[in-house]
């Protein structure tokens, strides 16, 4: 599949073949990091903007982590996660259930959709076992709140 890639800039261009080298998501902070490490004269907000250029275009998509950081991929890069809300891992899921839905919603609505997300969050499987722990402490907390405000 080849992409629309005419009109952007040097640091576009390095950033998006930098993004398609990766087989992960990365934050923009940490994209910076490496490019920066491979000798790239380039500022952080110039990062920024090429992302935010990028992702209009259509070539990179972002997804947020639990820790609210923002994580970008090219597009071709299409990745679904179960996020666990305790340690923050994520597990990528293989397949995509959507992508279907995703034609069918460009054609009758005649709307061009560059990507989606879907994301799935709850806990992973050792951290199911801790959580319980957690919970009651929470409990306890929040008892004497509850007394006070019922009298
Ligand atoms: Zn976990
Ligand atoms: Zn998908």
């Amino acid at each position: 599949m080849s992409v629309v890639k005419t009109g952007l800039t040097r640091h576009q261009q390095s950033i998006l073949k930098f993004l398609e080298k990766l087989d992960s998501p990365i934050s923009a902070q940490n994209l910076y990091v490496q490019l920066r490490s491979t000798n790239q004269r380039i500022g952080l907000a110039t990062v920024y903007r090429a992302l935010e250029v990028l992702k209009l275009r259509g070539l990179v998509q972002r997804r947020t982590a639990t820790n609210g950081e923002s994580l970008y991929t090219t597009v071709h890069q299409h990745q679904h996660y179960l996020t666990c809300m305790q340690c923050g891992q994520s597990i990528a899921v293989d397949s995509c259930p959507i992508r279907e839905l995703e034609t069918q919603l460009c054609q009758s609505l005649s709307f061009k959709v560059y990507y989606h997300t879907l994301e799935f969050f709850g806990l992973c499987a050792p951290c199911q076992l801790e959580v319980p722990q957690s919970l009651n402490e929470d409990e306890t907390n929040r008892i004497p709140v509850e007394l006070s405000s019922h009298s």
